[in-house]
This record gives structure tokens, C-alpha cells and sequence, in this order.
């Protein structure tokens, strides 16, 4: 076999030497597949508007959702407050895969726990589970608080949280005034974002209990929302500072997915302090930086908290200026001159980067909020939004986005394919083309398809490093956004006319 001490090769190489390609051929031969040219056949009936018509008709299937499920989004919230150890109530294998997700994408270790419900908890309840695991997780990973969610296994049976969290401290698995905030996150309805919203609902509702002052800390509170550019917080952070306003992050995972490594593991990095997170109730008021992810611990906010609440997402030049706007107003105070300056830098650097990009159409894909701030800076661009699939769409966003869509001429072809998924988007892609598709890295199964060139903006980004690093938010953000646009479309040209002799006549030094 090729493989031995003396020659290790990595799978790129090593699955094309002789012997595994002869295995492979083996194997098709042992299986009886269709011929290559019927392979080829099928393969070319799935670009037509025949297979499209029946790719969207079909129902009780999905492929390639844009979406993941709610615990994730769950333990992402959790992940950003002081010592918090995210607890999943449910099977090993879903915690297992929302850390992998989560650790392959930042490229940092992830720290969550399960009850690792098995099949006698599936028939009998996990209640024992849940005392076991508490106490053990509590013992050894010495959390300052345990925020709770679950599993699809764990709602399928109906588990009570409320009930077992009760029943484990009085069987002394914890401290009865340990902080366990929970959360039901079923993942048969809703996404991520979801089980975010519930989470963070759940751990403020926890932690606010009986903290409400008679008068106001003059603080205001920022939710970033499932917002995977975790350096928006300090982005954010950075901004709020030139403009000296006193802010709560609800909550701050920005250290939690980039943690310096300084030889020493440690294990909690959520920035938002218990305390913090309780003084929130007594903040001068609420702004999200999603809409969707935090629907409803607005609500909660507003209703029992009386505290105002407003939705503003500081994506793109639009989106930044009225950010910044706000911030002028209730900090009173002018915006000040540096980022006016980086204003202006953004501006210009979209002036140099226009020819490439105006009239260009795209496809994109990803979550609510994400995809709204990306459309609204493609109109800022004179780019052509023209297939949008959100998976986890509803109602309000379609809305929100076809007010958005309207408010521009760039606008004008572009449809949103609401709860479809990435076979939808090549079918939409094959039949009716565009220029550039942006989306997490799944959309390289469709760059490879349909030759389009993708720029990675979303989440997960698996293939690519370190570009969650880098902010989407405000006008440093719109240079990241630009940047990794118009460079994708540049490097595809490059790949068009590098052939010498023949389309090297535009294979230029110069873009
Ligand atoms: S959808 Fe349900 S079963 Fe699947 S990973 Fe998520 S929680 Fe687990």
C-alpha cells in the first residue's frame, strides 16, 4: 500500500494513488452503479427548469437547510457570560455535534455538558440524568452558573425543567441558590436563532429576579443577537467608547471564540458578568443588533421589565449611520470624528471598488438578520440581490426585507425563496444564473456545480480560517464585507483568463 512509516501521505494525495483508485473501481463494480454516461445524463437533468419544477414541489423533504437547530443557538447565548457552563438536556450525540460545529468553525475548543439521556431515559424520563449531571458538572467544572436547554429527545418526552431543576437541588445536587436559567428549545420548530432568543430570555428572566431598582443605572443594554462575528463586540464595544456610553453586552462571547492562547486553558470566557446581566432590568433601555434572534427576549424586556426596546443593525453604510445616529442622540453627544473619518474611508474604498461590483447579480443565503444587512449594502453597491433563500424565514422578515428590496432600483430582481434550501438555491442557480453567491461554506458544493464564485460570508465557515476574526459591523465592517466581495469576483476573473493564448488577453496585472 502506499501508506507506510516511511511515506505518509495526507487523503488529498493518498486516495489517488493506484491502489485506492482501483479499490473505488472495485466498489462501483460490487454495486452495480449506473453507467457513467447515465450519471452524466441525470447530472444534466438536474439544470433544467423540468427538474427545478419538480425540486420545488417536493414537501416532505429537506436538503441542505440554511439553518442548524436550537441548542446550538442556545449554548452560543450561554457561552457569553461570566463562568457559564452551557448544559444540554438530551443525547450525547447532538451536544457532540453543536461543539464540533461550533469548535470547527472558531477553531477553538467549546465547552458544553449533556445529560446523556439514553434509551431507558427515553422511556422512563431523565429526570435521574439531570440530578446525576448537575452534580457532576458542578463538582467538576465549577461553573458560577449553569444555563440549561434541550434536546429534541428531552421535549419529545416532555421532561419538565422547571420541575427537575427543582427536584435536583433538593436532592442536594446543587446549591438551592445556584443559577440554573433553562430553556425548552425543541428543535423540530424554529433554528438557532431560536433557541438563542430562548436562552437568553430564559438566563435574563433568571438572573434579573427581584432586581429591579426604583431608579435607572443610566446603563443601556446591547444584544448582538446569534451574531457568529463574535469581534463585533468589541467592535462595538470600541465604538461605544468613543462615545463614553456606559453599556451592558447581553452577552459578551467574544473572548469565548478567540481566546488568546497563552499556554494556559481556560476554561469560561464569557465576558458579561453575572451582575451585569442582573443590573440589565435597570438599564435606560434595550437596542438589538438582530431582529429575529431576539423577538422574543424583546418582549419580555418591554413587558415585564418596562424597558424600551428598539431594533438597529449596523451593517453597511445605511445601517451604520443610523446606528451611529442613536448613539449621538442618547449619549448626546456628536458623532465623533473617527468615525467619521472611517466613514469616509469606507465610502471611498466602495468608490474604487464600484465598476467591479455594480450590476453584478447574486445569490445569497443564511439567517434573517444576516442576510437583510448583506442585501441592504449590495443595494448600497449597485449589486443585484436576485435569489435569497432564508431558511428560516417568516412572515414579518418577508416583509421587512420585500420594504427593503423596494426602497431601490437594485432591488428590483430579486426574490426571496422563504423555507427553502441550498438543492433549491442550485436549481434556482442553474436555471436562471447569477455572477456571485454569498453564503457559509456549504456553498462550495455549488461554486463546484455551477462554476459560480462564492464569497464566504455566514455561518458555519468550516474551509476557510480566521475570517470570523474580522468585523461586519459599522464601517470597518463594511470594508471587511467589501472586501471579501469584490476580491472573490477578482479572483474568479483571474481564473477565467488565465488560459494563455486564449483568454490571457484579459488576464490583467491591474483590476
Ligand atoms: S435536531 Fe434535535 S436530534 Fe438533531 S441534533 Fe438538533 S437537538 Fe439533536
Amino acid at each position: 500500500m502506499a501508506q507506510n512509516v516511511d511515506q505518509i501521505k495526507d487523503h488529498v494525495e493518498l486516495f489517488h494513488q493506484p491502489e485506492y483508485q482501483e479499490l473505488f473501481q472495485g466498489k462501483k463494480e460490487f454495486e452495480d452503479c449506473h453507467s457513467a454516461d447515465e450519471i452524466t445524463r441525470v447530472a444534466e437533468w438536474t439544470k433544467s427548469w423540468d427538474y427545478r419544477e419538480k425540486n420545488f414541489a417536493r414537501e416532505a423533504l429537506t436538503v441542505n437547510p440554511a439553518k442548524a437547530c436550537q441548542p446550538l443557538g442556545a449554548i452560543f447565548a450561554a457561552s457569553g457570560f461570566e463562568g457559564t457552563l452551557p448544559f444540554v438536556h438530551g443525547s450525547q450525540g447532538c451536544v457532540a455535534y453543536f461543539r464540533t460545529h461550533l469548535t470547527r468553525h472558531f477553531k477553538e475548543p467549546f465547552s458544553a455538558v449533556s445529560s446523556s439521556m439514553t434509551e431507558d431515559a427515553a422511556v422512563f424520563g431523565g429526570l435521574q440524568n439531570m440530578v446525576d449531571g448537575l452534580e457532576n458538572a458542578y463538582t467538576l467544572y465549577k461553573p458560577k452558573m449553569i444555563a440549561m436547554c434541550t434536546t429534541c429527545m428531552a421535549e419529545v418526552i416532555g421532561d419538565d425543567l422547571q420541575a427537575f431543576i427543582k427536584t435536583s437541588k433538593e436532592r442536594g445536587s446543587i446549591p438551592v441558590d445556584f443559577p440554573v436559567p433553562y430553556a425548552h428549545t425543541p428543535s423540530f420548530v424554529g433554528s438557532h436563532i431560536t433557541g438563542y432568543d430562548n436562552m437568553l430570555k430564559g438566563i435574563l428572566a433568571n438572573l434579573t429576579e427581584n432586581k429591579q431598582s426604583e431608579s435607572k443605572n443610566g446603563k443601556w443594554n446591547f444584544i448582538p443577537g446569534f451574531d457568529t462575528y463574535t469581534v463585533n463586540n468589541r467592535e462595538l464595544r470600541r465604538i461605544l467608547n468613543l462615545f463614553g456610553i456606559d453599556a451592558t453586552i447581553l452577552a459578551d462571547n467574544s473572548d469565548t471564540f478567540d481566546s488568546p492562547n497563552e499556554g494556559e486553558f481556560v476554561m469560561y470566557q464569557g465576558k458579561t458578568t453575572l451582575e451585569e446581566g442582573a443590573d440589565s432590568i435597570n438599564a435606560e433601555g434595550t437596542i438589538a443588533l438582530q431582529a429575529y434572534s431576539t423577538t422574543k427576549t424583546r418582549e419580555y424586556i418591554e413587558k415585564e421589565w418596562q424597558q424600551p426596546t428598539l431594533v438597529l443593525r449596523p451593517v453597511g453604510i445605511r445601517g451604520t449611520d443610523a446606528f451611529l445616529q442613536k448613539l449621538s442622540e442618547i449619549s448626546g453627544k456628536p458623532i465623533p470624528r473617527e468615525l467619521e473619518i472611517e466613514r469616509g474611508r469606507a465610502i471611498d474604498a466602495m468608490t474604487d471598488s464600484q465598476a467591479w461590483i455594480h450590476g453584478k447579480s447574486v445569490a445569497l443565503y443564511g439567517d434573517p438578520d444576516l442576510v437583510y444587512g448583506l442585501v441592504s449594502f449590495l443595494l448600497e453597491l449597485g449589486a443585484e440581490p436576485t435569489h435569497i433563500v432564508v431558511t428560516n424565514s417568516n412572515e414579518v422578515f418577508e416583509a421587512e426585507l420585500q420594504t427593503l428590496l423596494d426602497s431601490s432600483q437594485y432591488g428590483t430582481n430579486a426574490k426571496l425563496w422563504s423555507g427553502k434550501d441550498l438543492w433549491h438555491l442550485r436549481s434556482l442557480m442553474f436555471t436562471e444564473p447569477v455572477d456571485l453567491l454569498i453564503g457559509n461554506s456549504y456553498g462550495k458544493y455549488l461554486w463546484r456545480d455551477t462554476g459560480t464564485p462564492l464569497a464566504r460570508i455566514g455561518y458555519p465557515l468550516f474551509d476557510r480560517h480566521h475570517l470570523h476574526r474580522y468585523p461586519t459591523l459599522g464601517y470597518t465592517g463594511a470594508l471587511n464585507l467589501l472586501n471579501w466581495t469584490v476580491n472573490t469576483i477578482l479572483d474568479d476573473l483571474d481564473r477565467k483568463t488565465i488560459v494563455p493564448a486564449k483568454t490571457d488577453i484579459s488576464y490583467d496585472l491591474i483590476r
